[in-house]
């Protein structure tokens, strides 16, 4: 009887019959003969003798499988690191949220605040406009000698007149209100109280300043002590503490360039003109 033919062999085309030495593959169920496949007769005797459990592969299948194993493992790598930067990013997910949070929070309290804030500003801007506006018409002046006893107010304007015509050059000052400010001094403490005087009109106050800086200049010499000055707000009086400091600063920088303050500025004089000791007005 002729051998059964099982198939035909993958490899040569011819038939594989039942007595032939021929392999089925484990993956792609194809026949081969072992000569065609290289295989020695010693692994397939004992492939003969084993059972399921040591599978055969054909080297196409072979090539194929090891080539998905390096693409699996590839795959696992790769899966890896994904993982790996999916967390790092949860993470970053998780701190940009509560940084979100946190701002949303201090947002909304600013909110909450700003209104009020805000009108404690403007309040506070009117509170010293106001202030400033009210001493706006006062002329400080210091270095007034202070009787102990006696109507010193009828002697402080008789000081104030004469000091007006004989070393401002300003004759029949309206004087309106004369008042000492602060405690009085202890006796024989040769200390003045600052005297705030009050003008009849701004062309008289504007004489006053204008001319203040011939007390500097008297050479009589019996004012050169009196300065005159505005009658500024604390907050003024700040800044224009800062503005001195800095003034000096400036000196000290640029000895050469003429520098004085106006308005609540820094400012540079021309070399010739008004003098450098001129108040500012
Ligand atoms: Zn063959
Ligand atoms: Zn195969």
């Amino acid at each position: 009887m002729a051998p059964k033919v099982k198939d035909i062999c993958n490899n040569c085309n011819k038939d594989v019959v039942s007595n032939d030495r021929a392999l089925s593959c484990s993956i792609c169920d194809k026949w081969f003969h072992i000569k065609c496949e290289r295989v020695p007769v010693a692994d397939y005797d004992f492939l003969q003798k084993s059972d399921d459990s040591i599978q055969w592969v054909c080297k196409g299948c072979k090539g194929a499988s090891q080539k998905i194993c390096k693409m699996l493992t590839l795959m696992h790598t790769r899966q890896d690191k994904i993982e790996t930067e999916v967390v790092g990013l949860a993470n970053s997910l998780k701190h940009c949220n509560e940084k979100i949070n946190s701002v949303d929070k201090n947002l909304s309290q600013l909110n909450e605040n700003l209104p009020k804030m805000v009108s404690q500003q403007i309040s506070q801007i009117i509170d010293d406009k106001s202030e400033e506006e009210k001493r706006e018409a006062n002329i400080i002046i210091f270095g007034i000698p202070e009787t102990e006893e006696g109507d010193s107010k009828m002697k402080d304007t008789e000081f104030i007149q004469g000091l007006c015509s004989d070393s401002l050059g300003i004759d029949n000052i309206a004087i309106d209100e004369i008042t000492r400010l602060g405690a009085k001094p202890k006796k024989g403490s040769g200390k003045f109280r600052l005297t705030r005087l009050v003008v009849k009109d701004n062309t008289s106050r504007n004489n006053l300043f204008r001319n203040a800086y011939k007390l500097k200049d008297t050479k009589i010499g019996a004012h050169k002590k009196i300065g005159i000055g505005r009658d500024l707000t604390k907050k003024q009086r700040e800044i224009n503490n800062a503005l001195r400091i800095e003034l000096g600063q400036m000196k000290k920088d640029f000895p050469h360039r003429n520098w004085a303050i106006r308005r609540e500025k820094i400012v540079e004089l021309p070399k010739s003109g008004i003098p450098p000791w001129a108040p500012d007005t």
